[in-house]
């Protein structure tokens, strides 16, 4: 927080100073904030010595790039998940320097942990005890696994269609559930109501720009695995707009503290069953309300809550945005698993089908140092990932003695069970 300049509209571009805001004044819920920073203040306490005497190993090791004013909270253990250099798909595909960020890996399983530690954080400094958020599921049991941890209380809404996995962890860690009757358009009306209503800490991700500045720590945390050498490329998929927008700021923030030479080209993916923004930026035009017509329940969002900062990421990288199937998202959750070890959910996987998609039409070169983000683990929702089971081999033990007594060679037993 020490390092917060003001606070932009990305609207009207008017600043403002009363750190307390939420959206701009003049704007309304419209008029999302960017926070600014004093990067040349910051450069002083920022600079590749910090990260070398840092001994935090989570998200809060990069708290002067925070809106947040102090990290001395306890809290479940957020960020510096493993970057894995890819061996095995990055050899088919000859590429020597593609790299997985496994962000399933998280307390709760996804990316979302970094924005709701934020939001539990910020919930804190404002003295309130209750935080409210709508989600198509991650950010509302990362809210709730975060907020167990820190003593606060969640009230939390869910459109009908949340998957199981994610349902059973907001039961467990026990925040008050409401689920919508409706899409995730109705849910997030719905939390609205309430959160103006009961004055709760508002963790609607788009809405409230610290959750940005959390996201983008998974940034900050690439670069540094890689030593802030130069990245071409950073594939993450898109749904409100804030992740790939917080991954660009990351970037943005090193590279004005002058610890990278250049910012990566975004490349944002989304499903061609829910595509407003890669409709908008195709066609050059407003954000359109689409469909939500996809497996990849955390990006299926036909109202977009974050269109500006979402497309300037794209547009500032000079990077671009693609659509896959879902059967080509499901094709690359099963790669993912088989090639790499690493279980990703629809959502998360959508970005690995864009790597593939981008290679296709050539819009990435081999040559190039591409980072894939995997943003929530597959264990969220296995009703997908049992799509692409094939019929297991099945026998009775009798039977089965029989045809070992056969004296199989390993070849013809492998053979016989796949
Ligand atoms: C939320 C989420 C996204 C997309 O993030 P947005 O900020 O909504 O664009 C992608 N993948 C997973 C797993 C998510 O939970
Ligand atoms: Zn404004």
């Amino acid at each position: 927080m020490k390092y917060v300049k003001n606070y932009q509209c990305t609207l009207c571009d008017k600043t403002y100073t009363d750190f307390d805001l939420l959206t701009c004044p003049d704007c309304g819920e419209k008029g999302i904030l960017e926070i600014n920073y004093d990067y040349q203040a910051m450069k002083k306490e920022v600079n590749k010595d910090y990260f070398k005497n840092n001994k935090n190993m989570t998200m809060l090791r990069y708290l002067p790039l925070m809106s947040i004013k102090s990290s001395d909270y306890s809290t479940l253990k957020v960020g510096w998940t493993p970057l894995y250099k890819s061996e095995n798909i990055g050899k088919e595909f000859k590429m020597d320097h593609l790299y997985f960020k496994d962000e399933g890996l998280n307390p709760t399983a996804s990316l979302k942990d970094r924005a709701s530690l934020v939001a539990c954080i910020k919930a804190i400094e404002q003295n309130k005890e209750i935080i409210s958020c709508s989600s198509t599921g991650n950010a509302a049991s990362s809210l709730a696994g975060n907020a167990a941890k820190m003593n606060l209380k969640t009230v939390i809404f869910v459109p009908e269609r949340a998957p199981l996995g994610k349902l059973s962890q907001l039961i467990n860690y026990g925040a008050n559930l409401i689920k919508v009757k409706g899409d995730y358009k109705d849910t997030f009306e719905s939390s609205k109501i309430a959160i103006e209503q009961y004055n709760f800490y508002n963790r609607n991700a788009a809405i409230n720009p610290h959750l940005v500045e959390g996201k983008k720590t998974v940034a900050l945390e690439i670069s540094e695995q890689l030593n802030f050498t130069n990245i071409d490329n950073v594939i993450v998929s898109v749904g409100d707009g804030c992740t790939v927008y917080g991954t660009y700021k990351g970037f943005y923030d090193l590279f004005n503290l002058g610890l990278i030479e250049k910012i990566p080209r975004i490349i944002g993916v989304q499903s061609d069953g829910c595509s407003p923004f890669y409709d908008a930026w195709k066609n050059n035009v407003d954000l359109k309300e689409a469909e939500e017509n996809t497996i990849a329940d955390s990006i299926a969002v036909g109202i977009p809550r974050n269109p500006v900062k979402g497309l300037k990421a794209i547009k500032n990288s000079e990077g671009f945005f693609i659509t896959v199937t879902d059967e080509e998202i499901l094709n690359a959750m099963k790669e993912l698993g088989k090639k790499e070890g690493i279980f990703a959910e629809p959502a998360a996987a959508a970005s690995y089908a864009g790597l593939v998609k981008s290679l296709e039409v050539g819009a990435i070169n081999t040559k190039e140092t591409t980072v894939v983000i995997i943003t929530g683990n597959g264990l969220k929702d296995q009703v997908n990932a049992l799509k692409n089971t094939k019929e297991t081999f099945q026998i009775s033990k009798r039977e089965f003695e029989m045809k070992i007594k056969e004296e199989l060679s390993l070849e013809k037993f492998l053979d016989l069970i796949n």
